[in-house]
């Protein structure tokens, strides 16, 4: 068994969370091959994403990837060759009171924390996409959207970091006009380090 492939079954037979008493649905969601030179993080998957095993799969992915078309990646071409994953990888399940899902605790993201290190480890990425403030922050630290979306950062192991909004809570924050700038100059990085990385 290969290095991925190793982790991609450990990932997949996780019950971490469970055990530590979350109401996690266990099944790791993740996808795209160890040689990919971009990889998108989000913040967990949601039913749909659980449900079809692929990230970005319902409502939110298909406004992540406009926002990916607009910088030149057909979804296909993407979803074959470039690698998606989470800050926590289980379905966390509905929030309180049932509007939206939950947002994985603090314990929770320590819990995943060493799967996605070690992602990073073997994919080895060139280009770092955090989707939502969950995986923003993961990146970058206690920022708020609105000082990054728009930026283009280089990490002190020289990988790019485009940080976008979360799909699916986009609405909202993408009603004020500066926030849709803010992903006009995101979509105009991605566009450029696409071609000059040649992914
Ligand atoms: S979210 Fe991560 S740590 Fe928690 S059970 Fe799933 S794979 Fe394991």
């Amino acid at each position: 068994m290969t290095a991925p492939q190793a982790l991609h079954a450990q990932m997949r037979a996780c019950r971490r969370c469970l055990e530590a008493g979350y109401p996690i649905t266990p099944g790791a969601v993740f996808s795209g091959p160890s040689t990919a030179r971009v990889m998108v993080v989000g913040q967990a998957p949601g039913v749909t994403e659980a449900e079809a095993g692929r990230p970005f799969n319902g409502p939110s992915g298909r406004r992540l990837f406009r926002w990916l078309a607009e910088a030149g990646w057909d979804e296909t071409t993407f979803r074959a060759t470039q690698y998606m994953t989470a800050v926590t990888k289980c379905y966390p399940g509905k929030a309180r009171g049932g509007k939206g899902d939950r947002v994985p605790t603090r314990a929770e993201q320590k819990l995943c924390t060493p799967f996605l290190e070690e992602e990073l480890r073997l994919v080895q990425p060139a280009l770092i996409i955090p989707v939502g403030g969950l995986a923003v922050r993961r990146f970058l630290g206690p920022v708020r959207l609105a000082e990054v979306v728009g930026t283009r950062l280089q990490d002190p192991e020289g990988r790019w970091i485009v940080p976008l909004p979360h799909p699916s809570g986009a609405s909202l924050w993408l009603n004020r006009p500066e926030n849709r700038e803010r992903v006009g100059r995101a979509i105009d990085h991605l566009r450029r380090l696409r071609r000059e990385l040649g992914v």
